[in-house]
């Protein structure tokens, strides 16, 4: 399923890499012995899984619900990316993917503002993070959906 989701191949990649728990989360790096703590780096609450980066922390859960999803992963129950993605993939009834490639993107810059905030310092903020990935979808849809009138161009036309 990952792979047939049009989005740039550093996202795929990425999903790929959470779906098959192989991020750098607090978790992983504690049991491998390169964290000191299993602890979530931004709420501080919880450890660090997946699932927790992705959903589950606060600034993740407000960035799903803010985001035209209006998805809340507590409410909703989801445990792992693999399920809610499944999810997705069963609700969506856009062509062109676009609730998917939203969750896509919105897991992606998730993870990229939680590591803005780890080495950077810098507050993660749902709404930058949701209107990010909205703008991204919206110029990935505008390239890859083929626009009729365009078939109908006249060849001589260059
Ligand atoms: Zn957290």
């Amino acid at each position: 399923m990952v792979s047939s989701i049009p989005v740039p191949p550093k996202v795929r990649n990425f999903i790929w890499r959470a779906c098959t728990n192989s991020l750098a989360t607090r978790v992983n790096l504690y049991a491998r012995g390169s964290a000191s703590s299993p602890l979530c780096p931004l709420c501080h609450q919880t450890a660090e899984s997946v699932e927790h980066l992705i959903f589950l922390c606060p600034y993740a859960a407000t960035t799903w619900f803010g985001s035209r999803l209006g998805f809340s992963p507590n409410a909703n129950g989801f445990e792992s990316l693999w399920l809610c993605l499944q999810y997705l993939q069963k609700m969506a009834n856009h062509p062109d993917q676009m609730e998917l490639r939203l969750a896509y993107l919105l897991s992606w810059y998730i993870w990229k503002a939680r590591n803005k905030a780890v080495f950077e310092h810098i507050d993660p903020e749902p709404e930058k993070t949701f209107k990010r990935a909205q703008n991204e979808v919206e110029e990935l849809c505008s390239i890859t959906v083929p626009q009729r009138h365009s078939l109908a161009m006249p060849q001589t036309i260059h």
